[in-house]
């Protein structure tokens, strides 16, 4: 019998000031990040009022990490040092992977109705890859499988494989699946997961369980971490059910962490830090 992942932990999603002053909620990051390897950080910056998010994410230097945005609402327009430009749109996944470092800026721009709004997940990378070129994945709405399941559950395959099609995402050293999941009301299913992986969920629409006695009742903006498992069973609630779910191959290496650079070692970091005061952070131009 294949064994169910029950629920290790649930937990709110925390308000954070980020960037130049935009109020986000935080799911994990420092505290988690060892529990949650090789997953850093999730921010859903979700907003319905532009004031609280028009001055944005301007220029600063990521290194040793991969940050995947997924857009939802309204849009971000993006720059970096190598020159590359554009803007990550409705339903839009842009994975940059940092590898030695670049220094970017990340404006959102509001929708019509003034909300604007998606999730940025960031990756740890394996210590022989963090200081790789950087590079791109920007993947259009469009190119985003859209699988449907009996009772019209329907899954956005973002990255990893299901029920033998391949999301868009290609190379990445974790082997991570991130997908959005839409359950109807009341509507029940079971997910496969890799045995050894990490895996975790996050709200983002309506309410639903993880757990098969419908127990523990999971809302919009909650976090669910699940033990290890073959499998997670998941339940929409009267009002359906929405999540992002996220899984990959934990690293087991020593995390060194300030602020958005992420190494093996406190002499690494001080390092990046050093060269990024004295202009010598790009590697790759
Ligand atoms: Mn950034």
């Amino acid at each position: 019998m294949k064994q169910l992942r029950k629920i290790n932990a649930v937990k709110n999603s925390q308000p954070t000031l980020e960037g130049a002053g935009v109020r986000l909620r935080r799911a994990f990051a420092h505290n988690e990040a060892k529990l949650l390897d090789p997953f850093l950080l999730l921010d859903d910056f979700r907003g319905d009022n532009p004031e609280s998010y028009i001055a944005g994410f301007p220029w600063h230097p990521h290194r040793g990490i991969e940050t995947v945005t997924y857009m939802i609402e309204g849009k971000i327009k993006h720059e970096d040092s190598l020159g590359n430009g554009g803007i990550i749109g409705l339903g839009d996944v842009q994975w940059m992977t940092a590898g030695s470092g670049i220094i970017h800026s990340e404006m959102p721009q509001p929708s019509s109705t003034g909300r604007m709004g998606g999730f940025q997940l960031w990756v740890n990378l394996p210590a022989k890859s963090k200081m790789m070129a950087p590079r791109y994945q920007e993947i259009k709405e469009e190119e985003i499988p859209k699988l449907h399941f009996p009772n019209n559950i329907e899954i956005k395959l973002i990255a990893g494989n299901l029920n033998g099609t391949k999301g868009p995402v290609k190379d990445i050293v974790v082997e991570p699946t991130y997908l959005d999941v839409t359950i109807p009301p009341e509507i029940s299913f079971t997910l496969d997961t890799n045995k050894g992986f990490t895996c975790l969920a996050y709200a983002i629409d309506g309410e639903g369980y993880f757990d098969e006695q419908s127990v523990k009742q999971i809302k919009d903006t909650q976090l669910v971490t699940f033990d290890d498992g073959e499998y997670i069973y998941a339940k929409a609630g009267k009002n359906g059910f929405r999540f992002l779910f996220i899984s990959g191959m934990p690293l087991k290496e020593p995390i060194a962490w300030a602020g958005p650079i992420v190494m093996n070692s406190q002499a690494e970091l001080q390092l990046a830090f050093e060269e990024y005061r004295q202009g010598t952070f790009l590697k790759h131009k």
